[in-house]
């Protein structure tokens, strides 16, 4: 009944696979599974061998990374599984859904909330680039909430593959579905070092408290002509009641790459102390 590649036997035996679909990314298809001797969810990533396009021996060393990502702001991969046609990873299961549905849901997020936010992905950022692992590919499709409260954790998923499944020319072909988070040097193929994901970061900052993205274009060449000038504006009508210290936090972002800071330092823009202080003062 089901189409799709012959799962492994050894998943099969220790997992049910639910026909719950997580989700649909770039390269893979996601579906929760469930721990036979413990009755706990996980999701499974299923990796078509075919859309590796023979790029399965750097995806093997990639995983070797990943399979030691560790921290509370990163979805952690668990169990590996291999079979002719599929590579099936098993990580932890975020139930709350994409950042990105919920920013749709909701328009756009308060400051405080923003700012929660931003410094959750900060702080997994942080760990991911003293790991050695640039994510290369954070957007809001890729940030997935721990759970469905209000409060939830929010997760960097997807992160490294990217970098395995994107050799040189191939960063563009990722970058077609959501281009709107990548930064300058990407599109001009002469950089994609840690600065990558802080521009990504800061594009995220701004998306979260507008509902739109800073740069812009109607096809894709204008798109990207607008990332590469770097110029972008806060718009009166939006950005009237949203604090100057937030759009100073953004402003040291998107700026060029040898200018942004690193995450470490990003987390002590006084921003953040002026939101997070606020929201704990709140009872
Ligand atoms: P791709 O590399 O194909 O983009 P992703 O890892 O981004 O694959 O997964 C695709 C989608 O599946 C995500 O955007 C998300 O909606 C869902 N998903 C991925 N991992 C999980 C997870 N651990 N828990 C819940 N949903 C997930
Ligand atoms: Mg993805």
């Amino acid at each position: 009944r089901e189409r799709g590649p012959r799962m492994h036997p050894e998943l099969l035996e220790l997992y049910t696979v639910t026909d719950h679909v997580l989700g649909v990314g770039t390269f893979a298809t996601v579906k929760e599974i469930v721990l036979k001797e413990t009755g706990k969810s996980y999701a499974l990533k299923i990796i078509l061998k075919k859309t590796l396009q023979g790029k399965s021996a750097m995806l093997d060393t990639e995983i070797s990374v990943l399979s030691k990502v560790r921290h509370p702001n990163c979805v952690s991969l668990l169990e590996l599984f291999e079979t002719e046609d599929a590579v099936y990873l098993v990580t932890d299961l975020a139930q709350g859904g994409e950042l990105f549905d919920q920013l749709l849901k909701k328009g756009f997020y308060g400051e405080s909330d923003a700012a929660r936010l931003v410094h959750q992905i900060l702080m997994g950022v942080e760990y991911l680039h003293t790991m050695g692992v640039v994510h290369r590919d954070l957007k809001p499709e890729n940030l997935l909430f721990k759970d469905k409260s209000e409060n939830s954790r929010l997760m960097i998923t997807d992160f490294g593959l990217s970098k395995v499944l994107t050799g040189g020319n191939d960063v563009l072909m990722t970058a077609c579905g959501t281009p709107g988070y990548v930064a300058p040097e990407v599109l001009e193929q002469i950089g994609h070092g840690k600065p990558v994901d802080m521009w990504s970061v800061g594009v995220i900052a701004y998306t979260l408290l507008c509902g739109y993205t800073p740069f812009w274009g109607e096809d894709q060449p204008s798109l990207f002509e607008s990332i590469m000038s770097g110029e972008y504006e806060y718009e009166q009508e939006y950005w009237k009641d949203i604090s100057q210290l937030a759009k100073s936090f953004i402003d040291t972002l998107l700026v060029p790459a040898e200018q942004r800071p690193t995450a470490t330092h990003a987390l002590s823009h006084p921003w953040f102390r002026a939101m997070l202080e606020q929201d704990m003062e709140t009872p």
